[in-house]
């Protein structure tokens, strides 16, 4: 689960960045409110932990900002308790919950993960192509009546694919989504997953579902009509 803290308090937004951390969120953190913003148009974060009072932008406008743009990353805001700000106004820009600070980091983690089971729902429904089935609850994949056992990262990578079955999905957009945006290793890997893929998936079936778009990526099924 990716999240992005928009916190200009440095310590706080590391201790934020910590604990997430050791509780299995991947974070990401910005201290201003536009390269906060900035981050979140790239829209691949799960979660937002957005500050009110932040330099650059403050965060009533970074959330109207990304609501307008049709960016809905659910967003918990960080409302101050001393007045000023409140928190009827952090929901009407378009926030999704928020916190009062000081907060304990156990409700933090219990918010976040609340918000994401919100939003994710409509993100656990079956993936189908063809007869390819892959069920992002229970983590299985079939083909027909066949059950295909893959690793977590061939499953993730398979997931992507069909999240857009019939586009291409470029070698950054699949290194990014299934091997992290900070991955440093070398990007073929994703070739050599593809190739375990296939496989799995095409070869034993007498398929070629999965295709190598030259120069440009890869595609699960032919193009989608314009
Ligand atoms: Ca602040």
């Amino acid at each position: 689960m990716k999240v992005l803290v928009i916190e200009d308090e440095v310590a706080l937004a590391d201790a934020v960045a910590r604990g997430l951390g050791a509780e299995g969120f991947e974070v990401t953190v910005a201290n201003d409110g536009l390269e906060g913003l900035e981050l979140a148009r790239g829209a691949k974060f799960d979660l937002i932990v957005l500050d009110i009072m932040l330099p650059g932008m403050n965060g009533y406008r970074v959330c109207r900002t990304l609501r307008e743009e049709e960016i809905w990353t659910p967003i918990l805001m960080l409302t101050a308790k001393d007045g000023e700000y409140d928190e009827a106004e952090a929901l009407d820009t378009g926030a999704d919950d928020f916190l009062s600070k000081p907060f304990s980091f156990v409700v933090l983690v219990a918010r976040l993960r609340a918000l994401a089971r919100r939003r994710s729902d409509a993100n656990l429904a079956p993936l189908e192509f063809d007869d390819l089935t892959l069920e992002p609850v229970s983590r299985t994949v079939r083909r027909g009546d066949s059950d295909i056992s893959l690793s977590p990262r061939e499953f993730a990578l398979l997931e992507a694919l069909m999240r857009h079955s019939g586009e291409v999905v470029s070698k950054t957009d699949l290194l990014d989504r299934v091997w992290g945006e900070d991955f440093e290793g070398d990007p073929n890997v994703v070739e050599v997953y593809i190739g375990y893929l296939r496989r799995k998936i095409d070869r034993p079936f007498g398929r070629s579902d999965l295709e190598t778009v030259r120069g440009e990526g890869y595609r699960l099924g032919s193009p989608l009509p314009k």
